[in-house]
């Protein structure tokens, strides 16, 4: 007999195409009369477009999120929240937004309603990380999920070509980590699975025709089933990692799960674990499969093209050793420092 647990979230989810003409009705059942529009500079216009959807209810925009949620960019949106006396948010854009309507929704009380753009998943996690101090915490409690979240695939028609590929690959990160994880279940490790293969398949599609509504909605479909994931169970040495290499060496997000994911998988996946990833990909060995779909894709492979230099590897392994937490497979700081060093030059792994 196997055992677990499974709690499903609370959120409510809309997917499709043109569903963002259900902005309005979904305030409505909220209750909110009064929305603030969330939205980083580069999305201004973007979200402005989609608010129109709900134009009555709207009494302003706060365009200012930023990677990491800052605390000061919060206090400046709470401000500007408090201003238009707002009864609720919608955030439209990627986890960067997203994590400002989190910081904003639990911190005033008032439903959230996220319009996500890209793959990073974040709408559907109780999850929240805030920077303060240049020190990054993390909780996670479920008043922090989104009351709603709408998917409309017609708004990552825009997202640019590097961003759809390592946005995917951040996703798949999530995902890979949920099939080996400590709490996983069956409900998480099937959405797991269809999640790194609606990515697979879709992102191979997209290279060519990037407007492709079908793969798009596809790739869609993965972004919710492994932020899923990511929102029902918890991660390990993958995360852990690019947390370090985010908080201690400023390296980009989304770009550092894509070059860190095929190596902690081929380290993690040797006891056959992650076979799944093999039936969503093909392939024998689940961190080449995901090495050579990263190939495929133009992704970028190396930290040194991210910014990483092999002086940095020792400090980043003591970082990474600092705090015990959990991984399918023990490890020491030398492993640590193989990972890195492989994913320094952007070797193919073995595993
Ligand atoms: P992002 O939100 O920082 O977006 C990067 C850039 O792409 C921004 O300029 C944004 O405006 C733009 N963009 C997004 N969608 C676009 C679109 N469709 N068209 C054009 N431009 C678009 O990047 P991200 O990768 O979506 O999110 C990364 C952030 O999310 C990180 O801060 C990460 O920590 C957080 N995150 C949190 C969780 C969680 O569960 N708490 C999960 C995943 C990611």
């Amino acid at each position: 007999m196997r055992a677990f647990t499974y709690e499903p979230q609370k959120s409510r989810v809309i997917f499709g195409s043109g569903t963002i003409t259900n902005i309005d009705t979904e305030a409505e059942r909220l209750g909110v009369k009064r929305l603030l529009v969330l939205a980083t500079p580069e999305q201004a216009d973007q979200a402005g477009q989609v608010a129109q959807q709900a134009e009555k209810r709207v009494v302003g925009m706060f365009a200012g999120a930023t990677m990491h949620t800052p605390t000061d960019v919060t206090e400046k949106a709470m401000t500007s929240l408090k201003q238009h006396d707002a009864d609720g948010i919608l955030a439209i854009g990627g986890g960067s937004t997203i994590g400002l309507g989190k910081a904003i929704s639990v911190r005033a009380g008032l439903p959230h309603i996220a319009v996500p753009t890209s793959y990073a998943g974040s709408e559907m996690t109780p999850i929240l990380g805030e920077t303060a101090d240049g020190k990054k915490l993390t909780r996670r409690d479920p008043s922090i999920l989104p009351a709603t979240v709408i998917y409309d695939v017609d708004l990552t028609l825009s997202l640019p070509w590097s961003m759809t590929v390592t946005s995917a690959m951040n996703a798949m990160a999530h995902a890979v980590e949920a099939l080996y994880a400590e709490d996983r279940n069956p409900v998480v490790e099937t959405l797991a699975e269809r999640g790194i293969r609606a990515f697979g398949t879709s992102l191979r599609v997209l290279k060519s025709a990037p407007d492709d509504p079908d793969a798009r909605s596809d790739a869609f479909f993965g972004a919710w089933a492994c932020g899923t994931c990511l929102g029902q169970v918890s991660m390990a040495l993958h995360h852990k990692l690019c947390h370090v290499l985010g908080g201690t060496f400023d390296l980009p997000h989304a770009a550092t799960h894509t070059v860190i994911l095929p190596h902690v998988t081929a380290f993690n996946g040797r006891d056959g674990q992650l076979a799944a990833v093999n039936h969503a990909l093909g392939g024998t060995k689940p961190g080449q499969a995901l090495f050579d779909l990263a190939t495929d894709l133009g992704a970028p492979l190396g930290l040194a093209e991210l910014g990483l230099s092999q002086g940095d590897i020792a400090r980043a392994a003591d970082v990474a050793m600092e705090s015990p937490y959990w991984n399918p497979r023990p490890f020491d700081q030398s492993d640590i420092t193989g990972i890195l060093n492989a994913a320094l030059h952007g070797e193919r792994p073995v595993g």
